[in-house]
Protein backbone atom coordinates (compact mmCIF):
# COMPACT_ATOMS: atom_id res chain seq x y z
CA UNK A 1 0.00 0.00 0.00
CA UNK A 2 1.07 3.42 -0.87
CA UNK A 3 0.82 5.59 1.86
CA UNK A 4 -0.50 9.30 1.14
CA UNK A 5 -0.09 12.67 3.11
CA UNK A 6 -3.54 12.94 5.03
CA UNK A 7 -4.84 15.80 2.89
CA UNK A 8 -4.25 13.99 -0.22
CA UNK A 9 -5.73 10.72 1.60
CA UNK A 10 -8.96 12.50 2.44
CA UNK A 11 -9.22 14.03 -1.29
CA UNK A 12 -9.11 10.24 -2.55
CA UNK A 13 -11.52 9.28 -0.26
CA UNK A 14 -14.02 11.93 -1.19
CA UNK A 15 -13.75 11.29 -4.58
CA UNK A 16 -14.45 7.72 -4.46
CA UNK A 17 -17.29 8.76 -2.62
CA UNK A 18 -18.35 11.19 -5.51
CA UNK A 19 -17.75 7.74 -7.75
CA UNK A 20 -19.87 5.80 -5.52
CA UNK A 21 -23.01 8.15 -5.23
CA UNK A 22 -22.75 9.17 -9.47
CA UNK A 23 -25.14 7.45 -11.63
CA UNK A 24 -23.20 8.93 -14.73
CA UNK A 25 -19.73 9.39 -14.07
CA UNK A 26 -17.46 10.42 -17.26
CA UNK A 27 -13.74 10.98 -17.43
CA UNK A 28 -11.95 13.33 -19.60
CA UNK A 29 -8.23 12.78 -20.30
CA UNK A 30 -5.48 14.41 -21.87
CA UNK A 31 -1.53 13.72 -22.29
CA UNK A 32 -0.82 13.38 -18.76
CA UNK A 33 -2.71 10.13 -18.63
CA UNK A 34 -0.32 8.92 -21.40
CA UNK A 35 3.57 10.19 -19.75
CA UNK A 36 3.49 7.66 -17.65
CA UNK A 37 3.37 5.13 -20.33
CA UNK A 38 6.46 6.77 -21.74
CA UNK A 39 4.82 9.48 -24.16
CA UNK A 40 5.72 12.97 -24.09
CA UNK A 41 3.22 15.38 -23.98
CA UNK A 42 3.94 16.97 -27.73
CA UNK A 43 2.06 20.26 -26.90
CA UNK A 44 4.07 21.07 -23.53
CA UNK A 45 7.66 22.53 -24.63
CA UNK A 46 10.80 22.01 -23.40
CA UNK A 47 9.95 18.00 -23.10
CA UNK A 48 7.73 17.29 -26.35
CA UNK A 49 8.24 16.24 -29.71
CA UNK A 50 6.90 19.55 -30.98
CA UNK A 51 9.79 21.72 -29.02
CA UNK A 52 12.16 20.44 -31.60
CA UNK A 53 10.90 21.87 -34.75
CA UNK A 54 8.29 24.31 -35.02
CA UNK A 55 5.56 21.98 -33.62
CA UNK A 56 2.30 23.84 -34.65
CA UNK A 57 3.36 24.09 -37.86
CA UNK A 58 4.72 20.80 -38.51
CA UNK A 59 1.75 18.75 -36.82
CA UNK A 60 -0.36 20.93 -39.26
CA UNK A 61 -2.64 19.85 -42.19
CA UNK A 62 -1.00 22.25 -44.20
CA UNK A 63 2.29 20.79 -43.87
CA UNK A 64 0.86 17.37 -44.63
CA UNK A 65 -0.09 18.12 -47.94
CA UNK A 66 3.00 20.75 -49.16
CA UNK A 67 5.47 19.31 -47.03
CA UNK A 68 4.97 15.43 -46.56
CA UNK A 69 8.51 14.42 -45.88
CA UNK A 70 8.68 17.14 -43.36
CA UNK A 71 5.52 16.05 -41.48
CA UNK A 72 6.86 12.31 -41.85
CA UNK A 73 10.06 13.27 -40.06
CA UNK A 74 8.08 15.10 -37.44
CA UNK A 75 5.82 12.11 -36.94
CA UNK A 76 7.64 8.87 -37.06
CA UNK A 77 9.08 8.91 -33.94
CA UNK A 78 5.71 9.69 -32.19
CA UNK A 79 4.64 6.76 -34.32
CA UNK A 80 7.25 4.09 -33.11
CA UNK A 81 6.46 5.35 -29.43
CA UNK A 82 2.64 5.27 -29.82
CA UNK A 83 2.71 2.06 -31.13
CA UNK A 84 5.09 0.18 -28.55
CA UNK A 85 3.19 2.09 -25.61
CA UNK A 86 1.29 0.15 -22.88
CA UNK A 87 -1.42 1.29 -21.02
CA UNK A 88 -0.33 2.18 -17.43
CA UNK A 89 -2.25 1.89 -13.62
CA UNK A 90 -4.55 4.66 -14.59
CA UNK A 91 -5.57 3.59 -17.65
CA UNK A 92 -6.55 -0.13 -16.12
CA UNK A 93 -8.26 1.52 -13.34
CA UNK A 94 -10.19 3.70 -15.12
CA UNK A 95 -11.24 0.40 -17.33
CA UNK A 96 -12.46 -1.41 -14.02
CA UNK A 97 -14.46 1.17 -13.13
CA UNK A 98 -16.45 1.29 -16.55
CA UNK A 99 -16.07 -2.66 -16.19
CA UNK A 100 -17.68 -2.22 -12.69
CA UNK A 101 -20.23 0.16 -14.09
CA UNK A 102 -19.05 3.29 -12.15
CA UNK A 103 -18.20 4.84 -15.54
CA UNK A 104 -20.48 5.59 -18.33
CA UNK A 105 -17.27 6.99 -20.46
CA UNK A 106 -14.09 8.37 -21.00
CA UNK A 107 -13.56 11.22 -23.37
CA UNK A 108 -10.33 11.32 -24.06
CA UNK A 109 -7.54 14.24 -25.96
CA UNK A 110 -4.99 11.49 -26.78
CA UNK A 111 -4.59 9.83 -29.76
CA UNK A 112 -2.68 6.51 -29.13
CA UNK A 113 -5.51 4.09 -27.88
CA UNK A 114 -4.22 3.47 -24.67
CA UNK A 115 -7.57 3.56 -23.17
CA UNK A 116 -9.07 1.06 -25.56
CA UNK A 117 -5.78 -1.33 -25.19
CA UNK A 118 -6.45 -1.12 -21.07
CA UNK A 119 -10.07 -2.73 -21.94
CA UNK A 120 -12.38 0.49 -21.91
CA UNK A 121 -15.14 0.16 -24.47
CA UNK A 122 -16.65 3.59 -24.69
CA UNK A 123 -13.68 5.75 -25.39
CA UNK A 124 -14.55 9.31 -27.62
CA UNK A 125 -11.71 10.14 -29.26
CA UNK A 126 -11.47 14.21 -29.73
CA UNK A 127 -8.49 14.48 -31.95
CA UNK A 128 -8.40 11.07 -33.36
CA UNK A 129 -6.57 7.78 -33.71
CA UNK A 130 -3.39 6.56 -34.90
CA UNK A 131 -5.05 2.97 -35.19
CA UNK A 132 -6.50 3.89 -39.10
CA UNK A 133 -5.36 5.90 -42.06
CA UNK A 134 -7.45 7.36 -44.40
CA UNK A 135 -6.97 8.30 -48.37
CA UNK A 136 -6.38 12.06 -48.78
CA UNK A 137 -8.04 11.31 -52.38
CA UNK A 138 -10.54 8.72 -51.95
CA UNK A 139 -11.34 8.34 -48.23
CA UNK A 140 -10.77 4.78 -48.55
CA UNK A 141 -9.76 3.88 -45.21
CA UNK A 142 -7.35 1.41 -44.17
CA UNK A 143 -6.04 -0.49 -40.81
CA UNK A 144 -3.14 1.37 -39.49
CA UNK A 145 -1.19 -1.59 -38.14
CA UNK A 146 -0.70 -3.06 -41.72
CA UNK A 147 1.48 0.05 -42.66
CA UNK A 148 3.01 1.48 -39.57
CA UNK A 149 5.60 -1.02 -39.64
CA UNK A 150 6.89 -0.23 -42.74
CA UNK A 151 6.52 3.37 -42.32
CA UNK A 152 8.38 3.73 -38.74
CA UNK A 153 11.58 1.70 -40.99
CA UNK A 154 11.54 3.60 -43.92
CA UNK A 155 9.90 7.00 -43.25
CA UNK A 156 7.36 6.78 -46.28
CA UNK A 157 4.23 7.94 -46.33
CA UNK A 158 1.84 4.77 -47.08
CA UNK A 159 -0.21 4.90 -50.43
CA UNK A 160 -3.96 3.86 -50.75
CA UNK A 161 -4.03 0.72 -52.10
CA UNK A 162 -6.87 1.57 -54.08
CA UNK A 163 -5.52 4.83 -55.87
CA UNK A 164 -2.09 5.14 -54.56
CA UNK A 165 -2.29 8.37 -53.02
CA UNK A 166 -0.92 9.38 -49.91
CA UNK A 167 -3.18 7.63 -46.54
CA UNK A 168 -3.07 10.17 -43.74
CA UNK A 169 -2.83 8.85 -39.94
CA UNK A 170 -6.54 9.86 -39.11
CA UNK A 171 -5.49 12.32 -36.05
CA UNK A 172 -6.78 15.84 -35.85
CA UNK A 173 -3.81 18.10 -37.16
CA UNK A 174 -3.62 21.70 -36.41
CA UNK A 175 -5.98 23.18 -39.34
CA UNK A 176 -7.92 20.71 -38.85
CA UNK A 177 -11.70 20.86 -37.52
CA UNK A 178 -12.58 18.29 -34.33
CA UNK A 179 -14.74 15.06 -35.86
CA UNK A 180 -18.03 15.62 -35.70
CA UNK A 181 -19.86 12.61 -34.00
CA UNK A 182 -17.14 12.84 -31.32
CA UNK A 183 -17.53 16.08 -30.38
CA UNK A 184 -21.47 16.22 -30.13
CA UNK A 185 -20.99 12.81 -28.39
CA UNK A 186 -18.11 14.43 -26.10
CA UNK A 187 -21.02 17.32 -25.53
CA UNK A 188 -23.97 14.72 -24.75
CA UNK A 189 -21.71 13.09 -22.06
CA UNK A 190 -20.33 16.42 -20.65
CA UNK A 191 -24.30 17.89 -20.43
CA UNK A 192 -25.76 14.30 -19.05
CA UNK A 193 -23.02 13.29 -16.46
CA UNK A 194 -23.55 13.83 -12.68
CA UNK A 195 -19.85 14.22 -12.03
CA UNK A 196 -16.76 14.75 -14.26
CA UNK A 197 -13.36 13.91 -13.49
CA UNK A 198 -10.46 15.37 -15.26
CA UNK A 199 -7.06 13.62 -15.48
CA UNK A 200 -3.88 14.36 -17.01
CA UNK A 201 -5.61 17.74 -18.80
CA UNK A 202 -4.67 21.25 -18.09
CA UNK A 203 -7.85 22.03 -19.84
CA UNK A 204 -5.74 24.63 -22.19
CA UNK A 205 -6.77 23.17 -25.72
CA UNK A 206 -10.04 24.54 -26.69
CA UNK A 207 -12.85 23.28 -26.68
CA UNK A 208 -12.22 20.65 -24.98
CA UNK A 209 -11.13 22.28 -22.16
CA UNK A 210 -15.13 23.67 -21.99
CA UNK A 211 -16.41 20.38 -21.43
CA UNK A 212 -16.28 20.38 -17.66
CA UNK A 213 -17.51 23.87 -17.38
CA UNK A 214 -20.87 22.28 -19.41
CA UNK A 215 -21.04 19.92 -16.38
CA UNK A 216 -20.25 22.48 -14.04
CA UNK A 217 -23.30 24.45 -15.38
CA UNK A 218 -25.22 21.50 -15.26
CA UNK A 219 -24.49 20.71 -11.60
CA UNK A 220 -22.34 18.09 -11.97
CA UNK A 221 -19.88 17.56 -9.63
CA UNK A 222 -15.95 18.12 -10.86
CA UNK A 223 -12.90 16.34 -9.95
CA UNK A 224 -9.49 17.35 -11.40
CA UNK A 225 -6.22 15.09 -10.83
CA UNK A 226 -3.00 17.03 -12.42
CA UNK A 227 0.38 17.39 -11.65
CA UNK A 228 -0.37 21.39 -12.12
CA UNK A 229 -3.29 23.81 -12.34
CA UNK A 230 -6.24 24.35 -14.50
CA UNK A 231 -8.83 27.15 -14.61
CA UNK A 232 -11.15 24.70 -13.06
CA UNK A 233 -9.21 23.61 -10.40
CA UNK A 234 -11.05 26.58 -7.82
CA UNK A 235 -14.43 25.37 -9.15
CA UNK A 236 -13.62 21.56 -8.67
CA UNK A 237 -15.15 19.06 -5.59
CA UNK A 238 -11.66 17.43 -4.93
CA UNK A 239 -8.76 18.73 -7.14
CA UNK A 240 -5.57 16.42 -6.12
CA UNK A 241 -1.99 17.59 -7.92
CA UNK A 242 -0.02 14.66 -7.98
CA UNK A 243 0.58 11.80 -10.73
CA UNK A 244 -2.36 10.28 -12.26
CA UNK A 245 -0.99 6.67 -12.53
CA UNK A 246 -0.92 6.54 -8.59
CA UNK A 247 -4.09 8.63 -7.71
CA UNK A 248 -6.29 7.23 -9.85
CA UNK A 249 -5.68 3.50 -8.93
CA UNK A 250 -6.27 4.51 -5.44
CA UNK A 251 -9.48 5.96 -6.03
CA UNK A 252 -10.76 2.71 -7.80
CA UNK A 253 -9.48 0.67 -5.17
CA UNK A 254 -11.84 2.49 -2.86
CA UNK A 255 -14.46 2.98 -5.15
CA UNK A 256 -14.17 -0.91 -6.13
CA UNK A 257 -13.29 -2.41 -2.65
CA UNK A 258 -14.23 0.20 0.04
ZN1 LIG B 1 -7.31 6.26 -52.36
Amino acid sequence: MISFSPRTQTSIEFAADLFRQSKHAVVLTGAGLSTPSGIPDFRSTGTGLWSRDEPLEVASLNTFRTAPQRFVEWFRPLASQIFNAQPNSAHCALAELEKAGHLDAIITQNIDSLHQKAGSKTVIEMHGTMQTLTCTQCYHQVDAALYIASFVENGELPRCPKCDQTLKPDVILFGEQLPQTAWSKAQQAARHCDLMMVAGSSLEVLPVAGLPMQALDRGAHLIIINNSETYLNVRADVAILEDVAVIIPAIAERVLHG
